[in-house]
């Protein structure tokens, strides 16, 4: 245990005075002992308690290589006394082009266009944009105006990616603000919207969209799906065979396939990229989160020479992609980027995953005997284990218990850090985790379920 920080009193008071948080209930922020970070290595965070803890999420699914990662921060610092900004407006910078050309080595045949933005959001938005504007100018084409998304899909939080975002909690407010989405049905083993079980099942689920794209396989722009597992839905990995033929039959009808990595790719899934998975083509391949190794914001879209093709011509022609943010191509995120692919790929990172995959499959198996374990589920590092108040009914406990917010607080006296999807608690260690450490997640849980059971109603 290190010396509580100095300043934590004033910190904590000017935290409740000014600072609005995202995703947070501020009604009960303070109650909920909120971690406030001051420093970091490797694998923990340390708090302004001096309490060390194990980041059990990678900082929200972006810390791959651990906090302070030497080569990271060698590259970052290095930028620094070249230059940390200049405009990709009409112009370039050298880091920009080498990490577009990596990303396009790296990235599934045929992708080879790299557009840059800020976050996972923007990097969706211009997906959306990008597929919406080439119909219009593709060579024979014509308007398609609308999208075909799947229920429970969280694609970011700006009002593009909403419009094609399915958890109603989220995104149902804002509804009349979105533009024409048609939704396809998610397949949601544990409480199946269809009444099936899996093991019997024929993914029937995925009736619905193909009926949507046999329907109105003409006027849909673009597909858009998360690859991998669907994250914010609570870490659900896609039957065998839902996505591959999902997205076979939206090309097969000339609908472009964005695929949503932003917190599937980049090794989280076991692989390099989690379209790799099922054979999946995508037109449109989003990247953030993990990119920059989760130090700065930075995201990559990522198509076809024959997609930025349609965008060709003389400027008067009106065919040029007026999308752009300020930071687009930062050089200090574009350096951090590099050096984390060179974690990734050149270290051979990539190639330990497999391990780490199976043990902690291993670990999640022996959380998934417990009685308030309704699911485990997992896909490569990541995984949910969805906490439900009575098994064979999988009944969910009320809302306002906040069940998964006090296990992830009985987690602190576990040394780890941790951050629930409502009911669902989440694993996304940095891809660096120790089996180790991914032991020591595993007995916290076993202990923080056991101490939050013995407090709840039944
Ligand atoms: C996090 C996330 C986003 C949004 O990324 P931000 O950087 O938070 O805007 C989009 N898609 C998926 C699948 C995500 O997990």
């Amino acid at each position: 245990m290190n010396a509580e920080h100095p300043d934590r009193a004033r910190l904590e008071a000017l935290d409740d005075a000014h600072l609005w948080h995202p995703f947070t209930p501020m009604g009960v922020y303070r109650q909920e002992d909120p971690v406030l970070v001051v420093a970091a290595e490797g694998h923990e965070l340390i708090d302004v308690q001096g309490r060390r803890l194990l980041d059990s999420v990678a900082s929200l699914w972006c810390n791959a290589f651990g906090h302070r990662n030497p080569k990271i921060d060698a590259a970052i610092r290095a930028q620094l006394d070249r230059v940390a900004h200049s405009t990709l407006l009409g112009n370039a910078n050298d880091r920009a082009i080498e990490l577009a050309a990596r990303l396009a080595e790296l990235a599934p045949a045929g992708l080879s266009r790299v557009f840059f933005s800020d976050n996972g959001s923007t990097a969706v938005e211009v997906a959306l944009k990008m597929a919406f504007q080439y119909h219009r100018q593709r060579p024979g084409g014509g308007p398609r105006d609308l999208f075909l998304a799947i229920d429970r899909a969280y694609h970011g939080d700006t009002i593009g990616s909403v419009a094609v975002g399915g958890i109603a909690e989220i995104h149902d407010r804002f509804a009349a603000l979105r533009f024409p989405v048609r939704h396809g049905t998610a397949p949601h083993c544990l409480r199946c919207p269809l009444g099936l079980e899996r093991a019997t099942c024929a993914v029937d689920c995925l009736e619905r969209s193909l009926a949507i794209i046999e329907a109105e396989g003409d006027r849909l722009a673009a597909i858009v799906v998360e690859p991998g597992f669907q994250g914010a839905a609570g870490i659900l990995p896609w039957p065998e065979g839902f996505l591959g033929r999902l997205c076979a039959a939206a090309r097969a009808r000339g609908v472009l396939v964005i695929a949503d990595e932003v917190a599937s790719g980049l090794g989280r899934c076991g692989r390099l990229f989690a379209s790799e998975l099922e054979g999946i083509e995508a037109d449109f391949l989003c990247l953030a989160k993990g990119l920059t190794g989760g130090y700065l914001p930075l995201a990559a879209t990522i198509t076809r020479d024959e997609i930025h093709a349609a965008f060709l011509g003389r400027p008067e022609e009106g065919r040029t992609f007026f999308h752009g943010h300020t930071f687009t191509g930062n050089q200090l995120g574009a350096a951090a980027a590099l050096a984390a692919l060179e974690i990734l790929v050149d270290d051979g990172l990539i190639d330990e995953l497999p391990a780490k995959v199976e043990h902690l499959a291993g670990l999640l198996a022996t959380l998934g005997d417990h009685p308030l374990v309704g699911e485990v589920r997992q896909c490569g590092l990541a995984a949910g284990i969805e906490i439900v108040a009575d098994r064979p009914s999988r009944r969910s406990f009320a809302p306002a218990l906040r069940v998964g917010q006090r296990i992830a607080i009985a987690m602190r006296d576990e040394g780890v850090f941790a951050r629930p999807l409502g009911d669902v608690l989440v694993l996304m260690p940095p891809l660096t985790i120790t089996p180790a450490e991914l032991d020591r997640i595993a007995a916290g849980y076993h202990r923080a379920i056991a101490r939050v059971a013995a407090e709840l109603p039944r």
